[in-house]
């Protein structure tokens, strides 16, 4: 029999950190319990990064997840502003990068995702990388001279990023190396609307066009460089091309990394580790196919089924399986996911119109619901979450949603 976990450690302090850590709590684990974050921060909440903090809405309080207080009736050991540096699996111990030893029974990597940069760009002013709360308000204070931006990026980051800034009345060029903006999340008809959206919003739309590299003067940032040898102007730069596992650290520890954490099916590495959130890349459940999850409600649902599989006997670990739900909010709509719509290859209208930018659609791949997409219309999209879950037949669904229906 596995003998129960008297030390947990779990590095990341996060969501989905802080989700395994009140996990335990909840489900009666008594013993030590250590949370390490590489940020000086508590654990805050980042989707309003690049919303309402960035537009100045909300104040950086706001988005702090639990008070200081918590985490003493928590009972949990704070190691904040103090990176992990590497991991012995065998001796079951993380070395900090203040030296600091840390031994555990049960480890959980909650490290996320970094924001990719462009080659080059360390130590030019003016360009804006937009992941962090330091990231957030150092792009908020140069908003405030309402700049020229160029968004390389025309991904969930570029889109806010661009909708902040044009409320804000800055001029924005955003450049995206696909056809259309975010049709990587939504599908070509949907991201064809957005793309109406922003330029209806006077936003500066270069497609099909890779950035190749910041140009700059005197150390200030003056534009980007496309690969075809085009020179896009602007005071600042804000690139949105995607992110990075956090996983270095754990280079030579003998857990398996590729893109991210390899988990199984119950999210557990092997030998007492197990991960979480952004980095956790765990087989679907329904196509076997690895997959990585980088939602925000993604990080809590995971930490809570690692803390549960943390305690579950021997062989008793669930696997874990989720609707993923993602949100963002450009302008006036509110843009929900639920599901995978990522390599759709089918989409169909239930209910509105996607030109008049409130409605809601089911998404499908290889004859399945795999996902329900909806614009302004929160109540009637939650109605079909479980047809998601249920993977729906596409004929099935049809049937029950089409206008005939
Ligand atoms: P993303 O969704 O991966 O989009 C980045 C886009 O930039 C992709 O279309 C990418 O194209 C393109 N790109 C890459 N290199 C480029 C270049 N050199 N020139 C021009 N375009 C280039 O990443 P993101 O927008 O940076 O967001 C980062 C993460 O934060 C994502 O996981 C995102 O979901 C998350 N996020 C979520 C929300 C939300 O849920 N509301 C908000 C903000 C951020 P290729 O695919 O061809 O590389």
């Amino acid at each position: 029999m596995r003998p129960a976990p008297r030390r947990v450690l779990v590095v990341g302090a996060s969501a989905a950190g802080l989700s395994v850590v009140e996990g335990l709590r909840r489900a009666g684990y008594e013993d030590a319990l250590t949370l390490v974050g590489d940020e000086p921060h508590l654990p805050y909440d980042r989707p309003p990064l690049s919303k309402q903090l960035l537009s100045g809405a909300w104040h950086t309080e706001k988005l702090t997840l639990r008070p200081a207080e918590a985490y003493q009736d928590l009972g949990v050991e704070l190691e904040l502003g103090t990176p992990a540096a590497s991991l012995d699996a065998s001796a079951r111990e993380v070395r900090l990068t203040d030296g600091t030893a840390l031994g555990y029974d049960a480890l959980v990597v909650a490290t996320g995702v970094r924001a990719r940069a462009l080659p080059g760009i360390d130590g030019i002013e003016g360009v804006h990388l937009l992941r962090n709360l330091e990231d957030a308000l150092a792009l908020q204070r140069s908003l405030a001279a309402r700049p020229h931006l160029a968004i390389v990026g025309g991904g969930f980051i570029g889109a806010e990023a661009a909708a902040v800034a044009r409320e804000l009345g800055c001029r924005v060029t955003m450049i995206t190396d696909r056809p259309v903006p975010l049709s990587d999340a939504v599908g070509a008809e949907v991201g064809d609307m957005l793309t109406t959206v922003h330029r209806d919003h006077g936003v500066d739309i270069v497609t099909e066009a890779m950035v190749e590299s910041v140009t700059s003067e005197k150390g200030r940032a003056t534009g980007v460089r496309l690969v075809d040898g085009r020179i896009v102007d602007a005071d600042i730069v804000v690139i949105g091309i995607g992110t990075r596992p956090n996983v270095e650290w754990l280079a030579g520890s003998g857990i398996p990394l590729g893109n991210g954490v390899e988990c199984d099916e119950t999210l557990s590495a092997g030998n007492g580790i197990w991960a979480a959130g952004d980095v956790a890349s765990f087989p679907d459940p329904d196509t076997g196919e690895r997959i990585r999850i980088e939602h925000r409600t993604n990080a809590s649902e995971q930490g809570s089924a690692v803390a549960r599989n943390i305690l579950a006997r021997a062989g008793e670990a669930t696997p874990f399986r989720s609707v993923p739900y993602v949100w963002s909010d450009q302008y006036d709509l509110k843009i929900q996911i639920y599901g995978r719509s990522r390599g759709a290859d089918r989409i169909h209208v239930v209910d509105g119109d996607i030109a008049e930018r409130k409605f809601t659609a089911l998404c499908a791949r290889d004859g399945r619901v795999t996902a329900a997409l909806g614009v302004n219309m929160v109540r009637p999209l939650r109605a079909l979450r479980s047809v998601v879950a249920d993977r729906t037949d596409w004929t099935t669904a049809m049937a029950a949603h089409s206008p005939a229906a």
